[in-house]
């Protein structure tokens, strides 16, 4: 899994951080080519979130290892820290796929230029 914000898949326009963190599961024209894609987050999500669980799981169980006594406070602390990284590049695995435009819809889009 690549970890990048997506781009267009018909003409590669660039989307910022804060737009595609505000987009929802849906199908979207691009702002440049006027072509349609759907939004993809459901996927990258489930796969970072696994990723993040197996990652705490043993970063817990490596500092238990090498420190019993360890404050419960840092281990919290760096929990919460690794867990609002996954959060902050969770932008980073929404992805684009390319949809075909239905005659009607572009029938739609002609009367509205
Ligand atoms: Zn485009």
């Amino acid at each position: 899994m690549l970890l990048r914000l997506p781009v267009c898949p018909h003409c590669h326009a660039v989307y910022s951080y804060a737009e595609v963190s505000a987009m929802k599961q849906e199908e979207r024209f691009c702002y440049h080519c006027k072509k349609k894609y759907k939004v993809i987050k459901t996927k990258g999500k489930v796969i970072l979130m696994s990723f993040v669980c197996i990652i705490l799981i043993c970063i817990n169980l490596l500092l238990f290892t090498i420190n019993e006594d360890i404050n419960i406070i840092v281990l919290a602390l760096l929990n919460l820290s690794v867990i609002t990284a996954a959060v902050l590049i969770l932008p980073l695995t929404v992805r684009f796929k390319a949809e075909k435009i239905r005659k009607a819809e572009k029938r739609r889009l002609k009367n509205k230029q």
